[in-house]
């Protein structure tokens, strides 16, 4: 058995939220590269007298996704931090994934642009990231699922997955007493939660 018993259900969105991270790291991976395909072939293109990387109109499109894959970049690292740390991170690793598939998305349409023709034929790199950045945006979890995660957290019309990730913590592995105060139980209000090491809580 993987894990104990009656604890599958904390275990399989504790398998989800990690997995957000990954794919949002990869997303990163996946636009650094579209990134890279996109000057490379831009500095040896060139189209009516002129290199591709000339036009401004594409050097834009470079500086925007470069500086939304740092953005997407930072909001992975804080992820990772939090469940290195473990600390709660459902709503970070779907922003998170949401977030970077939908700039490796960008990324990957910017580069079989970029190419052209030559972006557009199978077996081009281009092409290849063009699909696999859509599976980011579907697998683990789509991303209309995810905001609706990230909704849910910001809008508190739920106990909270901080709360809850605390509670179900101290309930399975009761070891030292906590205090919870919570204000992101919309219906009561502010509340505080007392979990002895027996895990034992009583909320008022
Ligand atoms: C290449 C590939 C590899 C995969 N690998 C794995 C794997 O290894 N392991 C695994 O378990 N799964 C895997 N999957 C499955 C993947 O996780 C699912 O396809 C994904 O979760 C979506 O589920 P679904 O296909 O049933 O879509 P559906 O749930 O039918 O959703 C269809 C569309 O409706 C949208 N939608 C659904 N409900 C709502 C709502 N309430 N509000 C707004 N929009 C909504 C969805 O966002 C989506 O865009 C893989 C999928 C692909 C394409």
């Amino acid at each position: 058995m993987i894990g104990k018993e009656g604890e599958g259900f904390i275990q399989a969105i504790d398998v989800l939220n990690g997995g957000r991270i990954a794919v949002g790291a990869m997303g990163v991976g996946m636009t650094g590269s579209c990134i890279k395909s996109s000057v490379e072939y831009s500095k040896v293109r060139e189209a009516f007298g002129s290199k591709l990387s000339t036009y401004q109109a594409l050097r834009f499109q470079i500086a925007e996704v470069a500086t939304e894959n740092e953005a997407a970049w930072q909001l992975v690292l804080h992820a990772a931090d939090l469940r290195d740390r473990g600390l709660p991170h459902r709503k970070e690793a779907a922003m998170a994934k949401y977030f970077s598939s939908q700039v490796a998305m960008k990324a990957a349409r910017m580069a079989v642009q970029f190419l052209g023709g030559y972006g557009y034929f199978r077996g081009s790199d281009a092409e290849r990231m063009y699909r696999d950045a859509k599976l980011l945006e579907i697998g683990e979890g789509t991303n209309e699922v995810l905001k609706m995660i990230v909704a849910k957290e910001l809008l508190a019309d739920h106990i909270s997955s901080k709360l809850l990730f605390l509670l179900l913590r101290n309930i399975s592995t009761p070891s030292t007493d906590i205090t919870i105060t919570a204000t992101s139980i919309s219906t009561y209000g502010k509340v505080k939660i007392v979990c002895k090491g027996d895990g034992f809580c009583i909320g008022g």
